[in-house]
């Protein structure tokens, strides 16, 4: 099938692109403002395919200034949008350990000492001490609440209703079609095959859609966006190396709860320093509130879901969140290379916009106004070609998308945030300095710390536990979790001193159980497998497996000969396991041993 323009993934970066298109590819008289070139005679015809069963699926995001969003509708009214709220009083906690269990250095041991000996003069209650003071690129006054999976349901209406484009749920795009270094089109995904991807029952090919413009906004894992790297190469010293993983519930607050629609809570310190959390309130009782692991949490237990029920126990938290109940749950991983991380924003019939185009701000931790901000960057960029009826060439691309990227405040806050995060490398205490020093300076002084892939960081379960448990003990626990086939995260923490989670079947449950209550976990039969172990050796010989131990769906298990197997009915979509595998490519380091390809299915909620 032959249209104008293509685009992959309807996150909020292609979001603001098609928008701002939308409005202008139509005169007020119903004329063309520009013509197709496939269809003469109307206006250009554009598609976008988006992976997630629908829309909204596929998306995360909660807290933002909106400057881009605002920008985009300037009359926004925030009643058409379900969980919408300004935002209102923020806060910055520091969360001392009450149970003793987490893994802190002598520094952060020393401050936590004298914050408990001057706790009658700090701000300090139910073991968290409010920071009095925050730095202002931390805060997000005048911004929004709200849910991204119901903003995005609320931006696809409007698009679809100008009848300019459309949206097509639940078709993932398997690769661009590349000709003589040109992206010519994409490939739709085959359905009706086996989970290798060889022809079965019902064999339906995918579709080769050919246009003129393939707009790539599949997100910081997305498998188009890798195949581009792999095919043009990054930027000399540009890499994706730094990542976290967020993982989210969203919940009704018990009937009294004391806090109010729009109250921001961000934490750091506890279950583990490098973890840091987020708790934002909707109207009606309902929160939003997670955790993000990042890739320089040197630890192997890297298990998300056990983290977060340890987070929300705590007690300044658990105290709000007792006798709530769950009502969806997600985890999606988080580009945190910022700029570093920009690929070749364009090239011939191609441009990239939003995370994966490295827009994401690592220091204010703010995603979705820039990945909106680029895509209507690219749509100016785009009418402005479209009216001049000049092609959409590599140097067309650069003269008006990426001119006018480089002029924006995306640009400008992306060299301010660059290094922000380099400290962390060498430990929390250094991070958080960095942190405030980058801010403060607008990124004139930060403190070093070379990036390193997480496999390389990343010290065995031996080395993690030495002190606290024997090798002799880690083995038995192996061999016991092998037996009942369980991932060893567990055994080893409530070894190591974390209490058990007392299950309440509400909000404390399991992981299936939040996999098949809360995440409502979904998988279409006649797909090949989207998570492939490319070489079956590796796996064999690698010994730490961290693989199965950070699932977020608990969909990699051992499987047969030390091989992990994949159960592609309770993969989340997270991509965690790309970055966190332990074993890189003998070919390219900067690539490991799991390949995370377009799939299906995943979670089946616009909440989150
Ligand atoms: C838990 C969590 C909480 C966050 N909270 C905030 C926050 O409060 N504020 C904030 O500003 N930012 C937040 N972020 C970051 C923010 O979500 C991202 O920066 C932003 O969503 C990036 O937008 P995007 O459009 O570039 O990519 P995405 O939102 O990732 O969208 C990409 C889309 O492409 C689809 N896709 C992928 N592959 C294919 C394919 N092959 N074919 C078709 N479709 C495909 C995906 O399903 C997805 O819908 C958060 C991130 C996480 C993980
Ligand atoms: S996928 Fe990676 S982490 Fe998992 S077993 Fe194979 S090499 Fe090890
Ligand atoms: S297998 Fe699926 S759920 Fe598990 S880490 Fe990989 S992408 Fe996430």
């Amino acid at each position: 099938m032959d249209v104008d323009i293509v685009c992959v993934g309807f996150g909020p970066a292609s979001a603001g692109f098609l928008t701002t298109l939308s409005k202008q590819l139509v005169n007020a008289d119903g004329t063309p403002a520009v013509e197709s070139a496939t269809s003469p005679g109307l206006p250009p015809q554009v598609l976008c395919y988006e992976r997630a069963d629908d829309i909204g699926f596929g998306v995360s995001g909660v807290v933002t200034k909106a400057r881009a969003l605002r920008a985009t509708f300037p009359n926004l009214d925030r009643a058409q949008i379900p969980m919408t709220v300004p935002v209102g009083e923020e806060k910055v906690l520091y969360l001392l350990d009450p149970i003793g269990a987490s893994r802190r250095s002598a520094t952060l041991r020393a401050a936590d000492a004298m914050i408990r000996t001057f706790k009658w003069i700090l701000p300090v209650e139910h073991d968290a001490l409010n920071l009095p003071w925050t730095p202002p690129f931390l805060h997000k006054h005048g911004g929004l609440i709200l849910s991204m999976g119901q903003f995005m349901q609320w931006v696809s209406t409007q698009v679809q209703s100008t009848g300019t484009v459309q949206i097509w749920p639940g078709t993932p795009v398997s690769q661009a079609l590349i000709e003589a270094n040109k992206v010519v089109g994409v490939h739709l995904l085959d359905q009706g095959v086996d989970k290798k991807g060889k022809p079965a029952d019902g064999f339906t090919p995918g579709m080769d859609i050919h246009a003129a413009l393939t707009v790539v906004a599949d997100g910081p894992v997305g498998p188009i966006g890798q195949q581009l790297d792999a095919h043009f190469g990054m930027p000399d010293g540009h890499h994706t190396r730094d990542w976290a993983v967020g993982m989210k519930f969203v919940v009704d607050l018990p009937a009294d709860t004391p806090l109010k629609p729009g109250t921001v809570l961000h934490t750091f310190g506890y279950p583990e320093p490098e973890i840091f959390g987020f708790f934002y309130v909707h109207p009606d009782r309902v929160a939003s509130l997670g955790i993000f692991v990042p890739s320089w949490f040197d630890s192997p237990m890297r298990t998300a879901y056990r983290q977060l029920q340890h987070w929300m126990l705590h007690p300044y938290l658990w105290r709000y969140l007792k006798g709530g109940k769950l009502r969806s749950w997600g985890a999606k991983t988080l580009g945190e290379s910022g700029r570093r991380g920009e690929p070749h924003l364009v090239g011939d019939g191609y441009a990239r916009v939003g995370e994966g185009s490295g827009s994401t701000n690592v220091l204010t931790g703010s995603g979705v106004d820039e990945a909106w901000a680029t895509g209507t960057q690219l749509a100016e960029a785009v009418l402005e070609l479209l009216k001049a009826k000049k092609p959409f060439t590599k140097q067309n691309l650069d003269e008006a998308y990426v001119k006018r990227r480089r002029a924006s405040w995306v640009e400008k806050e992306a060299v301010v945030a660059e290094k922000s995060r380099d400290g962390f490398q060498k430990g929390v205490v250094r991070g958080m300095i960095g942190m405030a020093l980058a801010g403060l300076t607008n990124g004139r002084l930060t403190l070093a710390g070379d990036p390193v892939p997480p496999w390389k960081r990343i010290p065995s379960i031996e080395e993690y536990y030495r002190g606290r448990i024997s090798p002799e003990e880690i083995a038995k626990l192996h061999e016991e979790c092998q037996a009942r086939n369980r991932s060893l995260h567990g055994a080893l923490m409530e070894k190591a001193g974390w209490p058990a989670i007392p299950y309440d079947g509400r909000l404390l449950m399991s992981h299936q159980d939040a996999l098949l209550m809360g995440g409502k976990v979904q998988a279409p039969a006649g797909y090949a497998d989207h998570i492939v172990f490319l070489d079956p050796e590796l796996c064999e010989k690698c010994g730490a497996k961290i693989c199965i131990e950070a699932c977020s769906g608990q969909a990699i298990t051992l499987g047969n000969d030390g091989v992990p197997s994949f159960d592609r009915e309770k993969c989340v979509h997270c991509g965690a396991c790309i970055w966190n595998c332990a074993q890189p490519l003998p070919d390219n380091p900067e690539r490991t041993n799991i390949a995370f390809r377009a799939g299906t299915g995943g979670l089946h909620s616009a909440e989150n």
